[in-house]
């Protein structure tokens, strides 16, 4: 017999429809890979978005256009103090309060571990300016306006790199294991707000589409043999939203990556 939708399933899939309407997310990195996925799957959810890149301003724009009411673009470089500032502050002006921190944006070279020289002061220096510093003072700057939210959070995307002694470059995943250490330090002490990560093994993203040997040896040894696709970090991070009595939690999601390494 065809399957036939009930007036009760309809009520539930508007209420999925609307689960984070009245909501306000900034997605940090989202004019790209898993930040735009992410940014993208919360306003079909209902909440309003904050699309935000360093550059690639044209895109951003596009994507607020896209999605039409309740998504505006903010341009600005997190590892710059004000910039970040800016990125809050035109959050409140447009839509008076912010609910959710997404901690997506990251930058990162590759590296061959054992190449210390190949990896310059100044590279290192970039990769902790974005990934930790940058992360670090707007998360700071988001608190106070997170902590007046009914249930505010935030989420880190870190990345296996950061409990494995793995990843493009030695720095990258000096920083991730720094956001992991983070992500705990904050839900322990800026309760009520929650604070959880999403560590993903790799994923095909923009970011990644070159790394065939990467995407080929994951294939190899994971127990769910594939790379992450956008929409399982989609997932991750709307479990962790919805989750409500979680906090200080890293989500690795690897395919079973980690337990083979
Ligand atoms: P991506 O290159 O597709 O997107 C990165 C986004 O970050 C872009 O929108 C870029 O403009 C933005 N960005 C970079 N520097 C910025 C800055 N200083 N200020 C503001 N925005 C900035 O990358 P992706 O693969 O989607 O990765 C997103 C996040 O996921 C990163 O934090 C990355 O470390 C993490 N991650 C990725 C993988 C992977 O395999 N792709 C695996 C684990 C973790």
């Amino acid at each position: 017999m065809p399957y036939r939708t009930t007036a009760s399933d309809n009520k539930q899939c508007l209420s999925y429809m609307s689960e984070f309407s009245g909501k306000v997310a900034i997605v940090t990195g989202s004019t790209s890979g898993i930040g735009e996925a992410i940014a993208r799957a919360l306003h079909a959810l209902g909440a309003s978005v904050v699309i935000n890149s360093s550059s690639s301003v044209e895109t951003g724009q596009q994507i607020a256009t896209s999605l039409g009411d309740n998504a505006i673009y903010v341009q600005a470089d997190i590892s710059d103090k004000a910039s970040g500032q800016r990125l809050i502050d035109e959050t409140l002006k447009q839509f008076g309060q912010l609910d959710i921190l997404i901690n997506n944006a990251g930058w990162t070279t590759l590296i061959a571990h054992h190449d210390l020289d190949a990896l310059t002061d100044e590279i290192f220096q970039k990769t902790f300016d974005v990934n930790v510093t940058g992360t670090w003072m707007l998360t700071k700057a988001a608190m106070a306006h997170l902590k007046k939210s009914d249930d505010g959070n935030v989420v880190n995307i870190t990345s296996v790199a950061g409990v494995r002694p793995i990843g493009s470059s030695m720095a990258y995943s000096m920083t991730k294991a720094a956001l992991n250490q983070m992500t705990v330090l904050l839900a322990k002490s800026c309760g009520p707000v929650r604070v959880n990560a999403v560590a993903p093994g790799l994923v095909e993203t923009p970011w990644t589409k070159d790394w065939q040997n990467q995407h080929d040896a994951v294939k190899a040894v994971a127990p769910l043999h594939r790379s992450a696709t956008m929409e399982d970090c989609v997932q991750a991070t709307l479990g962790l939203l919805r989750t409500k009595y979680a906090t200080g939690q890293i989500f690795v999601v690897d395919g079973g990556l980690t337990l083979v390494l």
